[in-house]
């Protein structure tokens, strides 16, 4: 997902430390819109099942694209669902039914399952995501009127034998017995190791309006995490574990998800006016139910979730693409007409950022890949990611800055962290976010020139967390994105820096070619870089990805005496430098004396400080550690000059830094 507006934010936000002299460097309010929410009861309506024999439908805008079978399967492929689904009561809610197969990956016998019900998060304010996030994500603001939820009608064993009455609703993470986001189904037979189980289940999924990645607004719907989704069986040895067992959780304010690959085969039922864009590819073009709706029916295998969107006013665009890592992808534009007019950007970044991704970390192996830009008032669904497809923004406006392309790209890079390597972002965020925030920014950097002030980023940093913990254990969803995306990727950048460009590409590459399609855990990842560079990264990660370190330095003190040396006068200028922060060393001190004359130094910051004294014709007039910015992960730039004369020391800090600052924002007007 997209933290929307950060980075127009941090410009807005240094213009008011300019000229307020205060850091208040927070997120503030400008996540926040405002939306009116219509609540819609829901109706019942049971989807007719895809007529083999219907009269031929008009022609589709999107052809049926099927693909070359894959030779094998990616991943375990530990589930598989073939669900039916209607979107009914013009466009507010849905009817499904799914049969969900399990099959048990690991060595014991599994007695139980665990499924998420994510619509229940809308339930009513009491729920454990209402409660964290306060009816607020990003620029969204729920109100009275967002109700979502889902109801379970049926839930049977393939023999027709009733489970509904044994399905509790469980909350493992806070104990909020308000929350109805997942249940545990206590089997009637236990399914033994590789063993499958099926299930026949029916919901009604009672959509809201437009409100944190999923609902309606018009006849436009986003329809994402909408059915019971089994919850991932962790094997021994998977991301450390030391036994099998659930990961389990509910749905969280802050949190994005955490699901297991297998297959997924939809029939999605619309009105004929509709267009649906979906995971994966259609197998045969829509087909009329004669009663006034389509089906369209959807195909995905080795993808982790299935997610659609259906509106009767898309404009479609489609091209292919092809090239290393590129088997041939048809990509899919399903714009608001509003933004018909982009369509060439939206789908240049598409491919732009499909063809780097492949070129750095490895294949693509989908046929297809889908972008939604949804209608401006839908932007609550916008800037979120789903296997195979993405949802951008829509614009604000008919010239839109690199925020367009920048969501695309975001976007699509979760194709590779979130869709592939699939991280667990219940509790390890920062594997998906962060990767995807660097990964972004090379795209943008190569494909477009805008090169990100990580300077500046790294001086927003005001309240470091840990990155490998719970999403719901950061104090807000500002402090959620400014670790998991910014301070994650700046930890990064933090290991590019010391290893090179392309040795980091080798460890990128090599994690996801190790990783895909294994959900693999920040150790596995620190492991790949031992591994790639030969080298122990033990207190770089303990420091800076599982503590809240940061690494700053300052000039503590300048102190110039004159003395005299050989009967000569001299001064004798010393500096004090102080690591106030983690280990990031060395990092390098210039001296500018007043003649002209600049010495610089390389400090190997093993040690708390270290005291600088030279001996020099000329008084020293200022010292800089670290003046080029290339520790990313110094959050205080103010501290890192200070002049030698002036005895107002704070004073020539702020216009040292300030300057600095300055040119910083500079650069930023660029983005
Ligand atoms: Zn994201």
């Amino acid at each position: 997902m997209t933290p929307r507006h950060v980075k127009r934010l941090l410009l807005f936000t240094l213009t008011a430390v300019l000229l307020g002299l205060s850091i208040q460097q927070g997120f503030g309010h400008a996540w926040q819109s405002q939306y009116t929410y219509a609540f819609a009861p829901a109706a019942k309506a049971v989807p007719q099942s895809v007529p083999t024999s219907a009269k031929p439908p008009a022609p589709p805008p999107a052809a049926p694209d099927v693909p070359e079978a894959k030779p094998q399967a990616l991943s375990k492929r530990v589930v598989e669902y073939h669900i039916n689904v209607a979107l009914q009561n013009d466009a507010r809610s849905l009817y499904g039914e799914q049969t969900v197969t399990w099959t048990n990956p690991g060595k014991k016998t599994v007695s139980e399952l665990y499924f998420h019900l994510y619509p229940n998060a809308f339930l009513n304010d009491k729920s454990t995501f209402m409660k964290e996030s306060k009816g607020k994500l990003r620029e969204d603001k729920a109100t009275s009127a967002s109700q979502g939820y889902m109801k379970l009608s049926a839930l049977d064993t393939m023999e027709g034998e009733s489970l509904l009455p044994r399905l509790h609703y469980v909350q493992p993470d806070d104990g909020n017995t308000d929350d109805f986001t997942l249940a545990k189904l206590k089997l009637p037979a236990p399914v033994a190791p590789g063993k499958s189980v099926s299930l026949s289940m029916s919901f009604e999924v009672k959509l809201p309006e437009v409100f944190a990645r999923m609902g309606y607004s018009g006849s436009f719907v986003m329809v994402g995490q909408w059915f019971p989704k089994l919850a991932v069986y962790e094997t021994a040895g998977m991301r450390g574990r030391t036994s099998e067992g659930w990961n389990i959780h509910q749905y969280h304010g802050n949190s994005e998800f955490y699901s297991d690959f297998g297959i997924y085969s939809v029939n999605i039922q619309v009105p004929e006016s509709y267009t649906v864009a979906g995971t994966g590819f259609q197998t045969k073009a829509p087909v009329s139910t004669g009663k006034g709706d389509h089906v369209y029916q959807f195909y995905a295998d080795d993808v982790h979730d299935f997610a659609w969107a259906a509106s009767p006013d898309f404009v479609y665009v489609e091209d292919t693409l092809s090239g290393t890592g590129i088997p041939g992808v048809r990509i899919k534009l399903y714009l608001d007409p509003a933004h018909e007019a982009l369509k060439d950007r939206y789908m240049h970044a598409a491919k732009s950022a499909l063809t780097k991704y492949a070129q750095w970390y490895g294949d693509y192996p989908y046929s297809t890949l889908s972008v939604i830009v949804p209608p401006k008032g839908a932007n609550g669904a916008g800037g979120m990611e789903y296997p195979t497809l993405v949802t951008a923004f829509a614009a604000e406006n008919d010239n839109p800055g690199y925020s367009l392309e920048r969501t695309v790209v975001h976007e699509i890079g979760h194709q590779y962290w979130y869709g592939m390597a699939a991280s667990n972002e219940f509790e390890e965020a920062w594997l998906d976010e962060g990767f995807t925030s660097y990964a972004e920014d090379k795209v943008m950097e190569s494909e477009y020139g805008v090169i990100p002030n990580l300077a500046l980023e790294a001086s927003y940093m005001t309240d470091p967390a840990p990155l490998k913990q719970p999403s719901w254990a950061y104090n807000s969803h500002n402090h959620y994105a400014e670790n998991v995306y910014m301070r994650a990727k700046l930890v990064l950048v933090g290991i590019e820096n010391q290893i090179g460009t392309r040795m980091m590409q080798k460890v990128m590459r090599t994690y996801f070619q190790k990783y895909k399609f294994k959900h693999p855990s920040s150790g596995d990842f620190q492991r790949v870089v031992e591994q790639v560079t030969k080298q122990k990264w033990h207190d770089y990660f303990n420091q800076f990805v599982y503590h809240d370190q940061m690494a700053d330095f300052s000039i503590e003190t300048v102190q110039v005496r004159p003395i005299e040396q050989d009967g000569k006068p001299m001064y004798e200028s010393s500096v004090l430098v102080k690591k106030n922060g983690g280990n990031i060393g060395p990092v390098p001190l210039v001296m500018q004396f007043k003649d002209g004359t600049s010495i610089t130094k390389e400090w190997d910051a093993q040690d708390s400080h270290i005291q600088y004294k030279v001996v020099h014709d000329s008084p020293l007039a200022w010292a800089a550690v670290d003046s080029e910015y290339r520790n990313v992960l110094d959050n205080k730039h103010i501290n890192n000059f200070m002049l030698a004369e002036l005895p107002e020391t704070k004073q020539t800090r702020w216009n040292l830094s300030i300057a600095k600052l300055i040119e910083g924002l500079l650069g930023t007007l660029s983005w």
